[in-house]
């Protein structure tokens, strides 16, 4: 019972400060979410020989499904493809575009209320723009971290990203036993889509944005432990 009243309340307060913080229900943040083909493919329905970081999404802050009747329009990005192809494939259906629209609908209609990213040409492709200004690949190559079949520290993988970047990601893992395997990996820009840190105090996440549960819904992942080795899943060798 007491738990009960307690949820209610945290969820109470939850509304309201996001009602108040966002009166226009408009975002601080948007998250730059990129996972690592094998690793996904090691949880999910795949096979892919992809050995580069590809997007997940861009993910406002606040915000979920903000008009479900804006339809996501494959021809209004079809200068995109190629590029969309290969830095956002869909892994799972690699020539299909379900997962942009599923992004679309999901994030990206909350996205374009701001006039910057409002149609879903300036979305998508301004999610390409950042995914290359912000390039994992090379950051974690550059600091000696490739994929192998040696494990490395979370400390290791965090530095590469912050002594880059200079802000604070989001480092997500697949978790098993004495090992975890790095899966995904946030960045945070501002709406001037400046990097800022990703992570935050307990405080400012109920105070400003949805929680992280609500916005990362593949639930395999978790944040990476500090105690556990990392695994960075190579492309396997075809026999
Ligand atoms: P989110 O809802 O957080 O934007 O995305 C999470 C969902 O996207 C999960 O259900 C996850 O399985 C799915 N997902 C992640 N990567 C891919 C992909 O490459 N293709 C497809 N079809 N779904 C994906």
């Amino acid at each position: 019972m007491r738990f009960i009243a307690l949820a209610v309340i945290l969820c109470a307060g939850y509304f309201c400060s996001t009602a108040f913080a966002h009166p226009r229900g408009d975002w601080t943040k948007l998250i730059i979410t990129r996972h690592w083909p094998q690793t996904f493919c090691s949880v999910e329905q795949c096979t892919t020989n992809l050995s580069y970081w590809t997007l997940h999404g861009l993910w406002p802050n606040t915000g979920m499904r903000c008009n479900t009747s804006w339809h996501f329009n494959v021809s209004l990005i079809e200068d995109l493809i190629p590029e969309m192809e290969k830095y956002w494939p869909d892994l799972l259906a690699p020539t299909s575009p379900k997962f942009w629209q599923y992004e679309w609908t999901k994030h990206g209609t909350c996205a374009a209320k701001a006039d910057s990213l409002n149609s879903q040409h300036k979305y998508f492709s301004k999610a390409l723009e950042l995914n290359l200004k912000y390039d994992l690949n090379s950051v974690l190559k550059n600091n000696n971290i490739v994929p192998s079949e040696e494990y490395y520290t979370l400390d290791q993988v965090e530095t590469a990203i912050t002594g880059f970047f200079g802000v604070k990601s989001k480092i997500q893992c697949v978790h098993s036993g004495k090992v975890q395997t790095l899966g995904q990996i946030e960045l945070c820009v501002d709406r001037d889509f400046q990097l800022i840190d990703c992570e935050k105090s307990s405080k400012e996440i109920w105070s400003n944005d949805i929680p992280a549960v609500l916005v990362s819904s593949q639930s395999d992942l978790s944040v990476c432990d500090h105690s556990v080795p990392v695994y960075y899943p190579p492309v396997p060798s075809r026999s």
